[in-house]
């Protein structure tokens, strides 16, 4: 309400009262004739009118200000929030922006409990998750490790091999807290992309010939599709490297038998498309919106077998995303699976 309407609104009620009151006094002052004194009733009128004005500016002013004092603490606490919701438009009437402003507050404080409560859900899923992987090394070490004390130790045909094994599970118990350590670094921004130049094509070479005994194992070629020459990006060479190890890794543990690994690249303009494709057994289409999750596996106990940890992708993304960049999945089951990301030129 604006000054001018709110003035207005308090001489009406002055005059109102004024008129109830004078009326009153008139009444009360006939006389037998039946008449009583307009002096009397006109003065009456006059006092009520300017006490009952001054008495509602007063109220009015104290009143305003305990609203705009209020108003102020509201927005106060709004912009205190992580994200408070955008700019409120404010209008000449107090009520009015008293209003929206508690409107704005009740609505960024239910949107912080539904961020707190999805956070709950996934604090619970990881805990869980994260329990339930290192549960399975644990578990085959401490069997190792009883059947050894129960004897097996004087056994020379399981006593190396089961303490070889049992080592075989705390490697894996190290590759998990190390998965789990880089994520929760990425997460919390904890860690800088540090970018410099450098040639990727070399690196892609260099990963790959890392990988070689692996994927020979299984008859898999690695290849470049191109001839080798440099392709320079501007990104943290380090950090790239754990990119394309984990895809390339999963191309070797999700390929088939004597099937092909290529690494292509695209000039983007700005940037460079790195595209690493494999032949192995693909993705169902259900499955790609979740791919890049934490822990998600198309099939959990082929990537428990093959050593994963179900972090990899979801490490891969981080990465690409603290360079700004993207990485997209496109995969045919039984038929193959295409990773590509980009990355700024250099
Ligand atoms: P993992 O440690 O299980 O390999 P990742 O996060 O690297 O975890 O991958 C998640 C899942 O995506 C894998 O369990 C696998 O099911 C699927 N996947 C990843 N890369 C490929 C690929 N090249 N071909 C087929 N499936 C893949």
């Amino acid at each position: 309400m604006s000054n001018y309407s709110r003035k207005s609104v308090l001489l009406i009620i002055a005059f109102i009262v004024a008129l109830l009151f004078s009326t009153l006094i008139g009444f009360a002052m006939l006389n037998s004739n039946g008449k009583t004194s307009s002096e009397l009733v006109l003065v009456s009128f006059l006092i009520s009118f300017i006490s009952s004005l001054i008495l509602l500016l007063f109220v009015n002013v104290y009143v305003f200000k305990k609203i705009n004092q209020l108003l102020v603490t509201v927005r106060d606490f709004r912009l205190q929030s992580d994200k408070p919701s955008s700019n409120i438009n404010y209008t000449s009437n107090e009520l009015s922006n008293l209003n929206s402003e508690i409107v704005a507050w009740a609505e960024d404080r239910k949107n912080e409990i539904e961020r707190l409560k999805k956070l709950e859900v996934y604090r619970r899923e990881f805990l869980g998750n994260v329990s339930h992987e290192l549960k399975t090394p644990i578990f085959n070490i401490q069997g190792y490790i009883l059947t050894l004390l129960d004897g097996g130790l004087d056994d020379p045909s399981i006593n190396k091999n089961y303490l070889m094994r049992a080592e075989k599970s705390v490697d894996r118990m190290i590759t998990i807290i190390d998965d789990l350590e880089s994520i929760s670094q990425l997460e919390t921004g904890e860690l800088q992309i540090e970018p410099e130049r450098f040639d990727i094509a070399f690196l892609v070479k260099d990963v790959m010939d890392a990988q070689e005994m692996k994927a020979t194992a299984k008859g898999i070629i690695l290849s470049l599709a191109d001839e080798l020459k440099p392709v320079f990006v501007l990104a943290d060479r380090f950090r790239i490297r754990q990119v394309l190890v984990n895809l390339i890794v999963n191309s070797v543990k999700y390929g088939k038998e004597y099937g092909e690994t290529k690494v292509r690249f695209h000039d983007l303009g700005n940037n460079i498309s790195i595209e690493i494709s494999d032949n192995g057994i693909g993705i169902d289409k259900e499955h790609l919106p979740r791919l890049f999750e934490r822990f998600y596996r198309v099939d959990k106990s082929r990537s428990r077998e093959q050593g994963g940890t179900g972090l990899g992708l979801a490490i891969v993304k981080h990465i690409i995303e603290a360079h700004n960049q993207t990485i997209n999945v496109m995969s045919t089951a039984g038929v193959g699976t295409v990773f590509s990301f980009t990355l700024k030129k250099g």
